[in-house]
């Protein structure tokens, strides 16, 4: 028979399971169909997963250079099976986690392949849900009063370079290798790209970037991508920029070879194993989309800043509506979403507030507009930049690559952005994004104290050279 709630929610990532959780808050009977496991795509191939085995190579980078902190150690040795456990338990741990929320919010999880089947039969609302379970049992039909489509994405394919899981491979089955290979050819040096660079770098792998751009991550601030290239270079990887790779080259032999156009330049380049990492694509298929009015612009679903569709009692939210492709950026999708339909007039996202981090050896993170994207939207700018090299906290943790850079609007004094590189920067950049919330100028920043030592302290120089007056620089 079929069921009616408030919400229905179709995935049951970052933004459907949180979205879940503000709507039975609120009081909602709320329901999610999820047709592999809660927790999504961020819990169980993305941001948990990768940052354990990336803490995994810390360790074993730290450890292989002991000595220089006075501990000695016998011959250090990587396990790869013993990362992986331990990365499988965090998950699992989590993903218990998760499943414990859903209850305590009372919210029903039909474990099944949702699908938007057209008018309800109750309502003329293009609303009823059927789902296809995965245990085989009949469909269950849910009718509800809102729809929240949270279906995420999956890699994005390369026509000529598909993957077949042994030597041509994605991000998901780079997750599961049991074995590492000797080479590794990574196209695309974006920030997924770049994580499994480093990482693999740090597990002793030789590892070659090829990227389309002329430099890695082309989206962060110029400044910051030159110094991760530079820093990579450093750690031995190879960072091949403006390389157009070339599919139709590709041998699957014993070894990968495929070409790339390099600056008017066709050169060739082989490995053991090739990992494909340019970007994702929406779940959009198949989840009955053609049954509704809703629109689809460039491959992801158009809300407006509500995350309605063009059907305004179905909201999607997340990876699957594009934009800037983070768990906690579909979290707060999902929880506008619920205040949304709760009527409870919530404030639009502003997106120029959204921190974003990449997990690599150095880190990086951001929030707000990049020097380029300032001086194109006409603002006159001041910045202030300062080194972890002058930090005493980075010279005693033993890391002292890096920098912070503050971006002012000259006119007004707003921090219009934050960019750092260095140690725990993914840990320190919340402090930037707490000032941009609260409109702090730099020299509110630099009144606010930052005790010593600690690497806080280069955002605090980094506020004190836009004022000019650094005590450390
Ligand atoms: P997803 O997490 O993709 O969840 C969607 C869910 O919907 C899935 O569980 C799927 O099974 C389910 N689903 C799909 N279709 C249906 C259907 N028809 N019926 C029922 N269920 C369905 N982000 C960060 O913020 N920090 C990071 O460090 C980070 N690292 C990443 C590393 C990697 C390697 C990758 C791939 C991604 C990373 N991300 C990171 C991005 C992050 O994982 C995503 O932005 C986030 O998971 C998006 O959440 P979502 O809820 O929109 O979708």
């Amino acid at each position: 028979m079929a069921k009616e709630y408030d919400i229905v929610i179709l995935g049951g990532g970052p933004g459907g399971y949180v979205a879940a959780i503000r709507a039975a808050q609120l009081g909602f009977k709320t329901a999610i169909v999820e047709s592999k496991k809660l927790g999504g795509t961020c819990l169980h191939q993305g941001c948990i997963p990768t940052k354990a085995l990336l803490r995994s190579a810390e360790v074993y980078r730290t450890a292989k250079r002991s000595e220089e902190f006075g501990v000695m150690t016998n011959e250090v040795t990587l396990n790869l099976a013993k990362a992986q456990e331990r990365k499988e338990r965090i998950v699992s741990q989590l993903y218990n986690g998760v499943q414990h929320l859903m209850k305590k919010g009372k919210i029903d999880v039909f474990e099944g392949k949702g699908r938007i089947l057209g008018p309800s039969i109750f309502s003329p609302l293009p609303g009823t849900i059927s789902v296809e379970m995965n245990n085989g049992e009949e469909n269950e039909i849910l009718i509800p009063k809102n729809v929240i489509v949270a279906t995420g994405s999956r890699p994005k394919a390369l026509p000529g370079l598909e993957v077949n899981g042994q030597n041509v491979i994605a991000s998901d089955e780079a997750l599961k290798m049991e074995t590492l290979p000797k080479s590794i050819l990574i196209i695309g040096g974006g920030v997924i790209g770049v994580e499994w660079a480093s990482m693999l770098s740090d597990f002793e792998v030789d590892v070659t970037i090829l990227e389309y751009a002329d430099c890695i991550i082309p989206t962060e601030d110029k400044e910051i991508s030159k110094e991760m290239q530079r820093l990579m270079k450093k750690r031995g990887i190879k960072v091949v920029t403006a390389a157009k790779v070339l599919p139709e080259t590709l041998q699957k032999g014993d070894k990968i070879v495929v070409s790339a156009e390099v600056k008017g330049e066709i050169k060739e380049f082989s490995a053991d194993k090739l990992l494909i990492s340019v970007g994702r694509q929406a779940n959009i298929e198949g989840i009955g989309l053609e049954n509704t009015d809703i629109l689809i612009e460039n491959g992801f679903i158009r809300t407006n800043e509500y995350y309605q569709t063009k059907e305004s009692h179905i909201y999607a939210i997340g990876d699957c509506i594009g934009g800037i492709q983070l768990a906690h950026v579909a979290s707060h999708e999902g929880i506008t979403a619920v205040e949304h339909i709760a009527n409870n007039e919530p404030q639009p996202l502003n997106y120029s507030l959204i921190p974003s981090c990449i997990y690599s050896h150095p880190e990086a993170a951001k929030v707000g507009l990049t020097e380029e994207e300032a001086r194109n939207k006409g603002y006159q700018i001041k910045t202030g930049k300062f080194a972890f090299r002058a930090i005493g906290k980075a010279l005693v943790f033993g890391d002292v690559d890096g920098f912070v850079k503050m971006i002012v609007d000259d006119a007004t004094n707003d921090v219009l952005g934050v960019h750092m590189i260095g140690p725990h920067v993914t840990d320190l950049i919340s402090e930037a994004g707490l000032a941009k919330v609260l409109d702090a100028t730099p020299w509110e920043i630099a009144q606010t104290i930052h005790p010593h030592p600690s690497l806080s302290e280069a955002i605090g120089e980094a506020a004190l050279v836009v004022e000019g007056k650094a005590i450390h620089g």
